[in-house]
């Protein structure tokens, strides 16, 4: 909780004053890839939440692929069992070098004040759906999964094996793993071990551990 808070503290002291604005100066000047195509504005607003959810399947890849952003991330990934609490669980560190990422999301894409806030709810309520332990019956994962990510799909991501690791990395919508050939779905609950190697021990992930493993 206390990994949770500190990053909770630096996104309402660092991010939203800096994306916010940001999304005001977007809504004035109609800036951003979704304005330019004389769309309704309610289509404009689905389109920019789609845009930020493949954008942040681009990021969730680069967190695990770049060396130094994979030394923050590892922290949401030690976690030795999921549960909601890892939904929230990522270092402040990635919170920091998640800003310049979503200012550029916003700008880019088009995403208004309140596009973003939708965009912030939707995101919240899926990691915490995702990372639950809750057990839904296999049929409904199978229906569910062809659209969202749903909390066995994500356990798959957070398993020790490497391959497994490297796969299913979407955060919402489970289309931009279907569409990379990331989708990994074929793997039975029971053999999924959940953390990093190098952290499989529980006095491996003590809070000072935690808080200096990116340093
Ligand atoms: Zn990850």
């Amino acid at each position: 909780m206390i990994v949770a808070g500190v990053s909770a503290v630096v996104v309402v002291l660092a991010e939203r004053p800096l994306v916010m604005p940001l999304a005001l100066w977007v809504e004035r000047q109609n800036w951003g890839f979704v304005y330019q195509f004389g769309l309704p504005p309610w289509f404009e607003i689905a389109a920019a939440l789609v845009l930020m959810d493949y954008a942040f399947y681009v990021w969730h890849v680069l967190m695990h692929r770049v060396p130094f952003l994979w030394r923050m991330h590892l922290v949401h990934h030690v976690d030795l069992d999921l549960d909601a609490s890892t939904a929230l669980r990522f270092h402040f560190t990635e919170m920091l070098a998640s800003i310049p990422w979503r200012a550029g999301q916003v700008v880019l894409i088009g995403l208004t004040p309140f596009s973003f806030s939708v965009w912030q709810c939707l995101f919240i309520l899926s990691i915490l759906f995702h990372h639950s332990n809750i057990e839904l019956s296999i049929c409904w994962e199978r229906w569910l999964n062809k659209v969202i990510v749903t909390p066995r799909m994500h356990g798959i991501h957070h398993s020790i094996v490497e391959r497994e690791t490297n796969s299913n990395w979407s955060s919402g919508l489970t289309i931009w793993d279907w569409l990379h050939g990331t989708l990994r779905l074929n793997v039975p609950q029971a053999e999924v071990t959940i953390g990093v190697p190098a952290f499989q021990e529980q006095k491996a992930v003590t809070l000072p551990r935690i808080l200096c493993a990116t340093f």
